[in-house]
């Protein structure tokens, strides 16, 4: 393994102020995935200058949650990888649960949290909805919040098809759908009305970014003229700017490539802070063309 940074353990990421908004990064601890599999076609000896890989050719990803603070409100992006991998798996993919540890470090009750917005339903963006207990039973880490996801996303699920059906966990979603405790969004609720949230101080919104699946939604949050997006895994770290550095995930990598253009095309002129769902050590920045025309990160907050 290459050895961890110095602020590997630094349980809360990122901050920043957005207009009247707080924005905090929280993190779910790392975990590693295949090189290969994480760029997907892009031949290692160009990402291994970016991400030096381990013996074993994975590489260390970030699971990092966004807390908005609205002045009233307390909403959670994204839940991470949560506490129900098996010993097995948690060993294979080197990861331990630190979101509640962190979520307290950034002094956030879950009891406290009014909304939880799922980018998508892959088990590492929203296993922290809810807590395995000793006894096998599972209940909402959130009791007090209203659970926001796409109705696609747990329709693909329930088909637990060969190619992904591992990152579709039933319990992350299920009970929750059950007790009416989760809001399912579709296309069409979208196109009607695509709020989560909104005040005289701001708004949080969805938009879908399909390619990695085909409802993946971005969480856009804006405040005072301010504007952050939460984009997922339409780029999931900063090493995945370029459009073409698809992950070998995405279910349909050309609508990538179209999708990050169109990210692009309103992210770049309006000076946009991006949040990176999986870059554990550049959580947000915002992006600018270099003199090649490739995006790239311009600052980091
Ligand atoms: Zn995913």
């Amino acid at each position: 393994m290459t050895t961890p940074p110095p602020d590997a353990d630094r349980l809360i990421r990122a901050r920043a102020t957005l207009g009247d908004f707080d924005l905090t990064v929280c993190t779910d601890g790392t975990f590693v995935l295949d090189g290969g599999a994480m760029f997907g076609v892009v031949p290692k000896t160009l990402w291994s200058q970016r991400v030096t890989p381990d013996s074993d050719n994975r590489v260390q990803l970030g699971l990092n949650s966004v807390v908005v603070r609205t002045g009233d409100q307390t909403i959670v992006i994204e839940t991470g990888l949560g506490n129900k991998l098996t010993p097995k798996l948690a060993a294979i993919m080197q990861h331990q649960p630190r979101l509640l540890q962190s979520l307290a470090a950034a002094n956030v009750d879950p009891a406290s949290v009014n909304i939880v917005i799922n980018s998508h339903l892959h088990w590492d963006h929203c296993s922290w909805n809810t807590t395995l207990h000793p006894d096998g039973s599972v209940t909402p880490t959130f009791p007090n919040a209203r659970y926001f996801a796409h109705a696609g996303e747990v329709a693909h699920g329930r088909l637990q098809l060969e190619r992904d059906r591992i990152s579709y966990v039933a319990e992350n979603y299920e009970p929750l759908i059950a007790s009416g405790q989760m809001s399912l969004l579709t296309h069409e609720s979208i196109a009607l009305d695509p709020t989560i949230f909104s005040s005289p101080a701001g708004r949080i919104w969805v938009e879908c970014f399909p390619g990695h699946t085909a409802q993946l939604m971005a969480i856009h949050i804006e405040s005072r003229g301010q504007h952050a997006c939460y984009i997922s895994d339409l780029i999931p770290t900063a090493h995945h700017l370029d459009v073409t550095w698809a992950m070998g995930y995405d279910l349909d990598p050309l609508r990538v490539i179209a999708e990050r253009k169109r990210f692009y095309a309103r992210a770049i002129p309006e000076n946009w802070l991006v949040l990176f769902t999986h870059d554990h050590h550049t959580p947000m920045a915002r992006i600018a063309l270099n003199d090649k025309g490739k995006p790239v990160v311009a600052t980091l907050e």
